[in-house]
């Protein structure tokens, strides 16, 4: 079968922005930061996120650019953000 000749791919977290200069839509990946066991665990309790579940965490840039302008903007806080206190 053809279907199973296929390769696989992984699908990763990304963001987009839509450039308010010149209107491209630009895409990025978000990044996982290297980050201690320990941290990551506490990431997940502060989260109520079980210690087992499988899964990464994707971090988002705080400032972008156009890829067609080059022009350079902050980026707002998104309703994810985590609100550290
Ligand atoms: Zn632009």
């Amino acid at each position: 079968m053809a279907q199973n000749r296929k390769r696989k791919v992984e699908l990763l977290n990304a963001y987009f922005f839509i450039c308010p200069e010149c209107g491209t839509t630009n895409y990025g990946r978000g990044c996982t930061n290297e980050m201690a066991q320990e941290d990551i665990d506490q990431l997940k309790i502060d989260l109520g996120i079980e210690l087992d579940e499988p899964g990464e965490f994707y971090f988002l840039p705080e400032e972008v650019a156009c890829e067609a302008c080059l022009k350079e903007f902050d980026v707002e806080p998104g309703p994810d953000d985590i609100d550290q206190k």
